[in-house]
């Protein structure tokens, strides 16, 4: 079976935790196993290298930061190739670049545009394994990185190119939960949930895996688990096909997300075309807004509500100067989560929405706006009753152990 193994910062963090990967490696290289093993840098090193750019500069040079970032997963990549030909395990580093990764060239921000397994298919084959820098690849001769958290795209583009059998991200937690069980202690580990519903969690703040990465995985067909390298053998959560799910829970978790910001416009002229224009400039100026709610007109007039994360606040303000007029009474209220029923059972059962509803009602939690889609129910609540709020949703479905 073919494996492709990717480590995450945590998991790569010492020298301790590197020789912890490395029997991880071995005790699959001993069944047999074909593996392609994806790095992340050591933990902090990422962070570090920029806050070092950033005593020279404010706004350093793009190519520049993409040179200096990539260094971090090259060593850790070395480091671990280093430790397994110890062991008397055949390996060999791979920069992004001999692995093949092309990108566009959107430095620190790049898109895999394609991948050249060539090198990759052919050390297999001579039973050395690859060792592949992850979160770089390279354009036009540049190295190029990923986006933070790029290291998980990587792994799952490779697998998808050499067809593995499996993609496993090694992180320090064992899976995903039905709930953050720092929040909830009795959440429950899930043995499997689909891509979508991952999407869902991921978007909504479960940080275990990086939304790109999922949505890859689920164009490229590719079966990931999500486990722990500090408990390899707990099992973890398989992602999959929805199909490949044969008994569908109605709600297979609850996300949280205390990092959006409500937008209220009130009086807006209630006109053709007004919407339009505030949500496209909106969108040209990069900002990703969600839950968009508007009232009835009442005499020529309409409300407008929408969140957007709290960190593209200063952008929001600035794009909404362009509406003075039409809206002259706008606030931001950061006081707010929003908190979402996740489930690919909801497409087919009936009620699951009126349970949150009166689950929210009975702690006396008051919601402020409620958005749907097949698989989700959103919503927004004040923020001092979030953790309540999780824990009345996850009781009523019975998500605990
Ligand atoms: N080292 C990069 C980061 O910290 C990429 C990764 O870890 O996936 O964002
Ligand atoms: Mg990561």
């Amino acid at each position: 079976m073919t494996r492709v193994l990717k480590f995450g910062g945590t998991s790569m963090g010492s020298v301790e935790n590197i020789k912890n990967v490395a029997g991880i490696i071995k005790s699959y290289k001993d069944k047999g196993d074909d593996i392609v093993v994806v790095v992340s840098a050591m933990s902090g090193e990422t962070n570090r290298l920029i806050s070092l750019a950033n005593s020279f500069a404010t706004d350093p040079n793009p190519a520049e930061i993409d040179t200096l970032l990539s260094s971090g997963e090259r060593v850790s990549s070395s480091l671990l190739s280093i430790c397994l030909n110890e062991m008397g395990i055949k390996a060999i580093s791979l920069s992004g670049r001999r692995a093949g990764i092309m990108t566009d060239s959107h430095h620190t921000t790049a898109k895999i545009d394609s991948i050249d397994d060539t090198n990759i298919r052919q050390l297999l084959k001579e039973k050395t394994m690859p060792i592949v820098a992850g979160f770089q690849g390279f354009a036009d001769d540049k190295v190029t990185t990923l986006g933070r958290g790029g290291s998980d795209l990587t792994a799952v583009a490779i697998a998808g190119s050499i067809e593995a059998d499996l993609c496993e991200i090694y992180t320090d937690v064992d899976g995903i939960y039905t709930t953050d069980p720092r929040i909830v202690p009795n959440a429950r580990k899930l043995e499997q949930i689909s891509y979508d519903e991952m999407l869902e969690l991921s978007n909504l703040g479960a940080k275990v895996l990086q939304s790109r990465s999922v949505e890859l995985a689920k164009k490229l067909d590719v079966k990931l688990v999500s486990r722990s390298s500090f408990a390899p053998n707990e099992t973890g959560t398989t992602i999959t096909r929805e199909e490949n799910i044969v008994e569908q829970p109605i709600v297979s978790g609850i996300a949280v997300d205390d990092d959006q910001i409500r937008v209220g416009i009130y009086k807006v002229i209630d006109q053709p075309g007004i919407a339009g224009e505030i949500f496209s400039k909106l969108a040209d100026d990069g900002i990703s807004v969600d839950m968009i709610v508007q009232t009835v007109g009442v005499d020529g007039k309409t409300d407008l509500d929408f969140t957007v994360p709290t960190a593209q606040i200063k952008q929001t303000k600035i794009c909404m100067k362009n509406f003075k007029d039409e809206c002259k009474y706008i606030d931001y209220n950061e006081n707010i989560s929003k908190v979402s029923v996740v489930g690919l059972g909801m497409k087919s059962n009936t009620g699951v929405a009126s349970k949150a509803f009166t689950a929210l009602a009975n702690s006396g939690i008051n919601i402020r706006i409620i958005s749907t889609s097949e698989i989700k129910i959103s919503m927004i609540i004040d923020k001092d009753k979030s953790t309540k709020a999780v824990q009345a949703l996850h009781d009523i479905y019975k998500l605990g152990i």
